[in-house]
């Protein structure tokens, strides 16, 4: 977990057509075909509003199996040994996805509703990166198939890739940035609520194995959208969120390092991601396991939680965001860019009926700790509304 559709159109025509009165419509015409392109002549990160469709055929690339190693590659994951040790490959044979293969031509048609239900300067974001992966592998070297990950070479990285493949002229040999959802997330149940069913999972998870009476997660999405380009849109983002996180606070960062660090006039700023103080930050002096023990032992009061705590303070996006620096940058960013996609509630239900809206403590006034958070992002990343 450096770590996160089927079309809404379907719904959209149905109550169209149920609200008609007079003779039925012409049926609507085919959805035009989707068309991979065999080369890559987008610039879109040169583009103010890219489209779905440009993001997807400038970006996105099926990577077939055991293609790249992202965890034992020398990698930029602290988890997966020392940077620029061994010899850095970067992933091979990867190609545009194809049409004339059923689930290629599916996660195409998906990921391009998600891109066009997010804001544009989101689908911008993406275009920086060199490339969005669907990620075919299922081998557990990789994770054990994670829905999706994060990758930012170091400049040792990508000198090597360089001597591997010195089709570009020279160095300097800009170090690339990719990030990559599993094709594992397909197929999977576009229907009903499917990023609820996804939050379900990651924070029961985080919970343990028999921590029974569990919380649960629903989302909504506002008309025209659904929970599932929500849920695609989520992945992606939490793995973008590292990729910001990285940018701004190199390889190693930690709390007390990093050219992040430095506070800006009061304003919270990179130094405000997890730090667990209850004076910096009017939030929780807890970690992820001092709330998972104490949902052990608290299950049957879970409104005296810490969890609940957690969530109602709106510090934190999530408990996931608990779990480290990055985490929390990543679920900020899942945050931003989910709410401005059309998210129109994010419910933690606890047992018992009572659930936290995390659009409506992001909304709430006073504005709560976390905004400033995602305003740090918003800032840091220049991005529009
Ligand atoms: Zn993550």
């Amino acid at each position: 977990m450096r770590t996160g559709a089927v079309s809404a159109a379907a719904f959209c025509l149905a109550a169209t057509c149920s609200a008609c009165s007079g003779p039925a419509p012409a049926p609507a015409p085919p959805p035009a075909p989707y068309h991979a392109l065999l080369s890559d002549p987008t610039p879109c990160a040169n583009l103010t509003a890219p489209t779905g469709k440009q993001v997807l055929d400038a970006k996105v690339r099926w990577l077939p199996p055991n293609q790249f190693d992202f965890l034992e590659n020398g990698g930029s994951d602290p988890t997966g040994g020392t940077a620029g040790s061994g010899t850095y490959t970067r992933p091979q044979n990867f190609a545009p996805l194809d049409p004339q293969n059923t689930q290629q031509y599916t996660i195409a048609t998906d990921l391009t509703t998600a891109f066009n239900q997010a804001p544009p300067w989101f689908r911008k974001s993406l275009c920086e990166l060199d490339y969005v992966f669907v990620d075919a592998s299922t081998s557990p070297v990789e994770g054990g198939t994670p829905e999706g990950w994060a990758f930012w070479e170091n400049p040792t990285q990508a000198y090597q890739a360089w001597l591997a493949d010195q089709s570009t002229p020279k160095p300097p040999i800009a170090p690339e940035q990719f990030i990559a959802i599993s094709s594992s997330v397909w197929p999977g149940n576009p229907a009903g609520d499917a990023l609820g069913r996804y939050e379900t999972g990651v924070l029961q998870a985080l919970l343990g194995p028999n921590n029974a009476p569990y919380p649960t997660v629903t989302a909504a999405a506002a008309t025209g959208g659904s929970t599932w380009s929500l849920m695609l849109l989520g992945i992606l983002s939490h793995e973008l969120g590292h990729v910001y996180w990285h940018s701004e606070c190199f390889h190693g960062c930690n709390a007390v390092q990093g050219p992040g660090w430095t506070d800006v006039s009061g304003v919270p700023s990179l130094h405000t991601f997890n730090i667990l103080s209850t004076t910096a930050v009017p939030g929780t002096n807890y970690s992820v396991t001092d709330v998972k023990n104490d949902w052990t032992s608290n299950g049957s009061h879970p409104l005296n939680s810490k969890l609940y705590d957690l969530y109602t303070r709106g510090v934190f996006p999530s408990l996931f965001g608990l779990v480290a620096p990055d985490e929390d940058m990543a679920e900020t960013t899942k945050l931003l860019v989910l709410y401005k996609s059309g998210l129109s509630s994010l419910k933690v239900m606890f047992p018992g009926g009572t659930h936290i809206d995390m659009i409506s403590i992001l909304t709430a006034t006073p504005a709560p700790y976390l905004l400033g958070k995602i305003n740090h992002i918003r800032g840091s990343r220049q991005f529009g509304d």
